[in-house]
């Protein structure tokens, strides 16, 4: 315990020594930093991530061979406690920390992950995830994308569609069929493809929100080296749900806002003020009341979930639940401010919006995808009721 006080006032004395003071502002939906060849960001936000790579810090709990921190679960909590006092920005995000980096850890070969697990704490490389096709999405064993081996490599041909961020990402996991004699779970492969291999063309697709967050992928005779494939060939389906499962753990959480509580409030005290101190509509008051409620409930749970991964735990099929209740509360918590506001809500653009109205519809329309990312609700329901509740078909 002495050597946890001790580690908490070491950890302060760092952060506040090393901490740019840019990195105590809250960050904008583009302030973040993703990493990557592609990547240019303010000194500032570079010179966070380049001490915290260095300390580990990115990646508190990998090993140290790998660039993580090597910390245990207890000091890694102390660390993000420190950094929430201190509201610290996270030095690096993304599908490498989130997804292919903890997959890796898991069921990558030595070689993959000397490769590629030290770019991803040095925030040098900046992944996408190629799963989704055209014909594909739900029923996401059914896809087309074919590779067919040629000695040494894999010739992958095919289209991937909603794929985020290719058009700033340097490298993609993603599934293939390597048997199409197989029934459809048995012939898939997960490997690893940089982006910039030959036959590889990305254009981004525009949304309602206005931004072009993902693109459609297209391959055409892309020469990829049989070392990438991640577990074993044909048995790619395994390796996915694997990933799923982190993947749906990080969407669950990763709209939240850090102050949703307190901006929740503040705009309902601003809107609907009364007299006697209260909320000035009963009904939304009560709307307010339950989600804070339900926000906190669910908080815990994913706490308690996430303790139980970092001791060791590999994500299950209960990470559907997170799935599909973090992404309705964020739902239900963006409807609830468009209400609070009224029709002040419909600010988009020009004079008389300022930006934090023109966010608020943006995060309002973005949170429709937000249910269907990562697999739908409705799939989540039939995961949950399947696999964790065992109902029968
Ligand atoms: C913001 C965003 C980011 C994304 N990023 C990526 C990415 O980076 N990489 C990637 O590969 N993909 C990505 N996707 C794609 C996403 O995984 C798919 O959109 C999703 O899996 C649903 O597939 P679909 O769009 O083809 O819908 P469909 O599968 O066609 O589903 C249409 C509707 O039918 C329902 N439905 C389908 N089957 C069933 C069933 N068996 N039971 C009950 N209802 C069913 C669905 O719930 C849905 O309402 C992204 C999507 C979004 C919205």
């Amino acid at each position: 315990m002495a050597d946890l006080e001790s580690f908490r006032e070491e950890t302060r004395r760092w952060l506040v020594a090393n901490a740019p003071d840019l990195m105590s502002t809250p960050p904008g939906e583009d302030d973040l930093c993703w990493g990557g060849r592609k990547a240019q960001y303010p000194a500032d936000v570079k010179r966070w991530l380049d001490v915290c790579a260095e300390r580990g810090f990115t990646a508190p709990l990998w090993p140290t061979e790998y660039g993580g921190g090597g910390l245990s679960n207890a000091e890694a909590k102390v660390l993000s406690e420190e950094m929430r006092t201190l509201r610290l920005r996270p030095p690096l995000v993304g599908f490498g920390l989130a997804m292919i980096g903890p997959l890796l850890l898991q069921e990558g070969s030595a070689e993959l992950k000397k490769a590629h697990l030290p770019r991803i704490t040095r925030g040098e490389i900046r992944w996408c995830q190629g799963y989704s096709e055209p014909g594909s999405g739900s029923d996401l064993a059914s896809l087309q994308t074919k590779a067919v081996r040629d000695g040494d490599v894999y010739v992958l041909n095919g289209q991937k569609v909603w794929t985020s961020y290719a058009d700033r990402a340097d490298w993609m996991f993603v599934l293939v069929r390597t048997d199409s004699e197989a029934p459809k779970h048995q012939g898939i492969t997960f490997l690893l493809m940089d982006m910039e291999s030959p036959g590889v063309s990305v254009q981004p697709i525009k949304l309602i929100s206005g931004t072009s967050p993902f693109c459609e992928t297209f391959l055409s005779d892309v020469r990829v080296p049989v070392g990438n494939v991640v577990g074993e060939v044909n048995k790619g389906w395994g390796v996915a749900k694997a990933l799923l499962g982190h993947e749906r753990t990080m969407i669950a959480d990763v709209f939240k806002e850090r102050d949703d509580k307190k901006r929740t409030l503040d705009l309902a005290r601003k809107y609907l003020p009364s007299d006697d101190g209260r909320l000035g509509d009963a009904a939304i008051r009560e709307r307010l009341t339950r989600l804070e409620a339900d926000q906190a409930c669910f908080d815990l749970t994913l706490q308690r979930s996430r303790e139980s991964m970092k001791a060791g735990h590999k994500p299950g099929p209960e990470t559907s639940i997170f799935k599909y209740y973090g992404t309705e509360l964020n739902k239900r918590r963006r409807d609830l401010l468009m209400s609070i506001a009224g029709p002040e809500s419909l600010g988009w653009e020009g004079p008389g919006f300022e930006d934090d109205e023109i966010k608020r519809t943006r995060d309002w329309l973005r949170s429709r995808g937000n249910s269907i990312e990562g697999g739908t609700s409705e799939i989540q329901l039939n995961i949950i009721a399947k696999r964790v509740l065992g109902l029968p078909d």
